[in-house]
C-alpha cells in the first residue's frame, strides 16, 4: 500500500517535472525565435521605408525646382556667349560617336531631372574640357536658353519626364503614355527637335508602376524613344547630400572594367557638388590614353536594368 503510494507519487513529480520542462523549451523556442521574426519583419518594412522615402526625397526636390524655378530664372546669369561661340567656329551638329573610337573605353555622363540653376555652370565645365554628354530633362519653364544650348554644343537631349511626378507618370498606361507625349511635344516646342532617348525616373527596374512594363516599352519603341538605364552610379542623389570627392570616387571606380560606362549623375538646384566632382572625373579620365567622353547616340549599345519581355 505504501509503496504504491510512493510509486503515485514519483509518478505525479515526474510528469510534473516533465511538464515543467516543456514549458520552459516552448518559452525559450518563443523567446529565441520572436526576436527573429521580429527582426526579419523590420528589415522588411525599413527597406520598403527607405525605398519610400527615397521616391519622396527625388519628388520633393522637383517640387522645390518648381518653386523656385521663377526666382531662379531671373538669376541665372550664363556666362555662355552664343556669337562668340560661332565667331570661334564650333562645329557641333555632328555628334561623335563610338564608332569612331574602337578599343577606347566608353564613358557616357548622363544628367537627370535638369535644367536646374546649375545647368549653365555645368554646361561651362563640359565646354571647357570639351566633353560632350547626355541630358535626361523635365519640362520647366525658364530655360529655354539651356535647352537650347544642350543642344548646340553637341550634347544629346534625351527626356526624363514632365514633372517627375510619379504619380502621374506611373498611375497606369494611359498616364505614362500622356506624360511622354507633354514633354516631348514640351522640348520640341522649346527646340525644334523631337528627342530620341529616354530615361525611367527611377529606372525601367523601379517598381512604382504596377502594370506590365511591357506596354511602357511598346510605347516608347512605338515613338522611336530608346530608354537608357545606367551602369555606373555617382550616387550624388543620396539623402543627404555627398560631397565631390566621394561622388568622383564612385564614378572612378564604378567605371573600372567597363568597356562601355554609362554613368548616373543629376543636373539639380540642390546638387552643386556633382559639377565639382565632375571636374574631378574629367581632369583624372582625360590624363589617360584610350577613354573617350561620349554623348548618347543612336550607335551607342542601350543599357537597360529591364528588357521587354517577349
Ligand atoms: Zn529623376
Amino acid at each position: 500500500m505504501e509503496e504504491n503510494k510512493n510509486n503515485e507519487y514519483n509518478e505525479y513529480r515526474r510528469k510534473r517535472v516533465k511538464r515543467f520542462k516543456r514549458i520552459i523549451l516552448v518559452s525559450l523556442a518563443f523567446f529565441v525565435a520572436l526576436p527573429n521574426v521580429l527582426c526579419v519583419f523590420l528589415f522588411l518594412s525599413i527597406n520598403k521605408t527607405n525605398t519610400y522615402i527615397q521616391s519622396l526625397a527625388e519628388e520633393l526636390n522637383i517640387l522645390k525646382i518648381s518653386e523656385v524655378e521663377k526666382v531662379v530664372a531671373s538669376e541665372t546669369k550664363s556666362t555662355y556667349d552664343a556669337q562668340s561661340l560661332v565667331e570661334q567656329d564650333f562645329v557641333f551638329k555632328v555628334l561623335p560617336d563610338a564608332e569612331e573610337y574602337p578599343g577606347y573605353q566608353r564613358i557616357y555622363l548622363t544628367f537627370d531631372d535638369g535644367p536646374s540653376r546649375y545647368t549653365n555652370e555645368l554646361l561651362d565645365v563640359l565646354l571647357k574640357y570639351n566633353v560632350k554628354a547626355t541630358f535626361f530633362v523635365l519640362a520647366q519653364d525658364g530655360y529655354d536658353d539651356q535647352y537650347n544650348r544642350i543642344i548646340n554644343e553637341g550634347h544629346t537631349l534625351g527626356i526624363h519626364s514632365y514633372k517627375h511626378v510619379y504619380s502621374d507618370l506611373y498611375s497606369d498606361l494611359n498616364g505614362f503614355e500622356n506624360d511622354v507625349n507633354s514633354v516631348s511635344d514640351f522640348i520640341f516646342e522649346k527646340t525644334g527637335t523631337r528627342p530620341e532617348f529616354y530615361r525611367f525616373p527611377g529606372g525601367s527596374s523601379n517598381t512604382i508602376y504596377k502594370g506590365d512594363k511591357n506596354e511602357l516599352f511598346d510605347y516608347l519603341s512605338d515613338n522611336n524613344l530608346v530608354y537608357f538605364d545606367w551602369n555606373v552610379a555617382s550616387n550624388d542623389a543620396t539623402f543627404g547630400g555627398l560631397g565631390k570627392s566621394q561622388i568622383a570616387n564612385n564614378v572612378l571606380n564604378g567605371i573600372k572594367g567597363k568597356d562601355e560606362a554609362v554613368i548616373l549623375m543629376h543636373d539639380a538646384n540642390d546638387k552643386h557638388s556633382t559639377i565639382e566632382a565632375l571636374e574631378i572625373i574629367i581632369q583624372s579620365l582625360q590624363a589617360e590614353e584610350n577613354v573617350v567622353f561620349l554623348p548618347i547616340t543612336s550607335n551607342t549599345e542601350p543599357v537597360q536594368h529591364i528588357k521587354k519581355k517577349d
